[in-house]
């Protein structure tokens, strides 16, 4: 290193695992050892880190073991679902303290549930051992909308038209003065997803979550892209071939998420005379085997896979990870997606690819939330900023 390792350089080092005493820093970082020493007392001083005697020994008195403190703070957060809202506190290391889940139309639109959303995490810090709101370092919340995100704000909501052009954070902050993170909803769940399964095999990977709407979040080199405005991994109004001439509410034909959404599938199995009212009695379906459900779920997996192999050729990444509520009908849906991407992807693209089913289930969104505030907040940017 040409120039001095700072304390916040110092702390990323610790929270990875990659120093744990203070000769490993040293080593790591060239640092003299009074530069450490004086690094170091300013985390343990910060309560950011935390030092352990028990090292291994060599003789004598054992070198101090340097840790993260991931118990030193809390992030409030929520992912906030057409259908479901679940809310948590989480420590530093992303691990959930408390969570609930909450019944809340987010079509009563940002004045009702934000206040809602911030008495529940009220509610829990309460409940928690913890310094009530001086505890929070940051606050994440994943929406239902495509995100501008660098300034919080909701735009073009898939569901919640009531939050068009909102900006989420400042509305926040002025209950909790704190970095406030907004994101899209299926972004958070990517990043929940691949951060909690797979970071350690792989660093990109297309999440397509297929509920009653289609949405994508992409994980590239190790980032979510996001796009200029946000509106990356947006899918749903990709049009498929041969969908049948069915209008989309966007006013084009056949979009897949027109063709291919659980909405679809519903509609498909009751056009055909079945006595279907939920996605969950499609899944019982599916599940005892029933051939012509299994066959329209199928076709769907056919048309998703037409937009995934164009995906899987832009982008290639190792992994597809389906999820959302159809993810439940996983086996026809699959096999449907790969028949169509096998063959439309390119060979070199295909090689290695692996196309598996969501195993965080819904709780993504709460780690994918909390993750997207820990990178913020303890950065070694954030660190020595606010040192
Ligand atoms: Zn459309």
């Amino acid at each position: 290193m040409t120039r001095l390792a700072t304390a916040g350089e110092v702390f990323q080092l610790i929270r990875s695992g990659e120093g744990v005493t203070r000769a490993d820093i040293g080593r790591t970082t060239g640092l003299s050892r009074p530069a450490v020493a004086a690094r170091v007392a300013e985390l343990l001083q910060r309560g950011l880190i935390v030092e352990d005697a028990e090292g291994p020994s060599t003789g004598g008195r054992p070198p101090a073991r340097l840790c993260f403190a991931a118990s030193g703070g809390v992030v409030p957060v929520a992912s906030l679902g057409a259908s479901r809202t679940q809310i948590a506190l989480c420590d530093l290391a992303g691990e959930v303290l408390v969570r609930t889940d909450l019944e809340i139309d987010v079509e009563d639109g940002p004045d009702v549930v934000l206040p809602l959303l911030m008495d529940t995490w009220d509610k829990l810090l309460d409940g928690w051992d913890l310094d009530g709101r001086g505890a929070v370092v940051g606050i994440g919340l994943g929406v239902p909308a495509t995100v501008e995100f660098a300034a919080g704000r909701t735009e073009s909501a898939r569901v919640m038209a009531s939050w068009t052009g909102v900006v989420i954070p400042p509305i926040i902050a002025e209950r909790f003065p704190v970095p406030v993170l907004v994101d899209n909803d299926v972004n958070v769940i990517a990043m929940g997803e691949h951060r909690a399964v797979y970071a350690a095999e792989f660093d990109d990977l297309l999440f397509v979550k297929v509920s009653t709407r289609i949405g994508a979040g992409v994980i590239s080199g190790g980032t979510i892209l996001r796009g200029a405005l946000g509106a990356a991994g947006e899918i749903g109004h990709i049009p498929v071939r041969d969908g049948g001439g069915v209008l989309c509410r966007c006013g084009n034909l056949d979009c897949v998420d027109s063709v291919a959404s659980g909405t679809a599938i519903l509609r498909e199995l009751r056009a055909k005379g079945r006595a279907v009212r939920s996605l969950a009695d499609v899944t019982a379906l599916v599940r005892a085997g029933d051939a012509e459900t299994m066959a329209v779920v199928r076709q769907a997996g056919r048309r998703l896979g037409e937009v995934i192999s164009g995906a899987v050729n832009l982008l290639n990444p190792s992994v597809v990870v389906l999820g959302g509520d159809v993810a439940e009908m996983f086996q026809p849906l699959v096999s449907g997606v790969r028949e169509v991407v096998y063959r439309r992807s390119t060979q070199l693209a295909t090689r290695s690819l692996r196309i598996e089913r969501s195993r965080l289930g819904a709780g993504a969104g709460i780690t994918g939330c909390a993750l997207m505030v820990l990178d913020r907040v303890l950065s070694a940017d954030a660190i020595d900023r606010t040192g």
